[in-house]
């Protein structure tokens, strides 16, 4: 029998928020982010990733997040009080190296001991009776990232482009296992914007995703120096914000890929939807807030806190709805429709 691991990396906000570090937020996380902890590195080698196993980033880096080791005791004792100090999530995320399932199982079994928080793995792609058992430990919701767009951005990010172990089939099928162990609604997966695709393509991923039963997650690149997209610039905000928009109205059933119109070059020119209407659904702000698991903010996780943001971490004042909207639209109606 294996036991639990010693360290467990947590990320600097989370850290804080616990009171394992001392340090002035300006978003609190409503998340507690938690990732394994192996001595080398990922033995994958996703180009984005500074966890990656030719990366020469700092290991204590995610995308631009600090998440340097604590032990795990000291993080379940803090997270024994978790919700008392406004986390309404646990997210684990999960660094691929050998006998990666027990650390896993071990922490899950831990954590279940101390807190009855909802629980989200992020993990690479793993088998049914895995899945089953992660099930039987509690997870709540799991997350099989396919990052990429599309198969020929996946092969050049995650698979055989960078000498990475993924396939896209590979992670297709992980997340229809994941759906038949979890169910539809409790399977989320991320894109990550800016990795070449075309506004067409990540909203024809989000829409595929929803129809199978799959949340998607919505991730700006954030290039990490020591990561082979380091020189990569991040994606333009219009693009980002259109997309975002997309994905928010897709999830809430409220356009189709099929409704919406694409330039030549792929940009969103219209939602499916009239303009009064459109300015209607996006009047709460919510659609440029972080996406992904219910409760998770992600706070600077693509951005620096004086911005651009392009994941609110936190409902917007009116002011920043009214920019946002008047911007939006200001965006479409150069390009087309509106
Ligand atoms: S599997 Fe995850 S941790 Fe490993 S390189 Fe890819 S993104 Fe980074």
């Amino acid at each position: 029998m294996r036991d639990v691991p010693e360290l467990v990396r947590v990320s600097i906000g989370t850290a804080a928020i616990l009171g394992l570090e001392e340090r002035w937020l300006s978003a609190e996380p409503s998340t507690a982010y938690l990732m394994t902890y192996t001595e080398g590195r990922c033995t994958a080698n996703c180009a984005f990733c500074p966890q990656a196993r030719e990366s020469t980033a700092s290991q204590d880096l995610l995308s631009r997040v600090l998440w340097p080791p604590f032990k795990t005791g000291e993080v379940l004792k803090a997270l024994r009080g978790g919700r008392s100090r406004g986390l309404k999530r646990i997210c684990l995320q999960v660094i691929n190296y050998p006998g990666f399932l027990d650390d896993v199982m071990e922490l899950l079994k831990a954590i279940r001991g101390v807190t009855d928080l909802p629980i989200s793995l992020d993990t690479p792609p793993i088998g049914l009776k895995a899945l089953g058992e992660l099930l039987e430990l509690g997870v709540e919701r799991v997350c099989i990232p396919i990052d990429a767009a599309t198969p020929r951005i996946f092969e050049a990010v995650k698979g055989r482009g960078v000498g990475g172990p993924y396939t896209w089939t590979g992670h297709l099928k992980a997340l229809e296992d994941a759906l038949k162990v979890f169910g539809r609604g409790r399977v989320t997966t991320h894109l990550i914007i800016g990795l070449g695709e075309t506004e067409r393509e990540a909203v024809r991923l989000i829409q595929d995703m929803w129809n199978r039963g799959i949340l998607t997650g919505l991730f700006a690149l954030t290039p990490i120096p020591g990561t082979r997209l380091e020189d990569h610039p991040p994606p333009p905000l219009d693009a980002y914000r259109r997309i975002q928009v997309a994905r928010y109205l897709i999830v809430h059933g409220l356009t189709r890929y099929g409704d919406m119109a694409f330039d030549w070059e792929g940009r969103i020119i219209d939602f499916g939807l009239e303009p009064k209407r459109l300015v209607e659904l996006l009047s709460s702000g919510e659609a440029f807030q972080t996406s992904g698991c219910p409760g998770c903010n992600r706070p600077y996780y693509n951005e620096r806190p004086s911005g651009p943001l392009y994941n609110y971490p936190r409902p917007l004042r009116g002011d920043e709805i009214d920019k946002e909207v008047e911007a939006l639209l200001r965006m479409i109606w150069r390009g087309g429709a509106y």
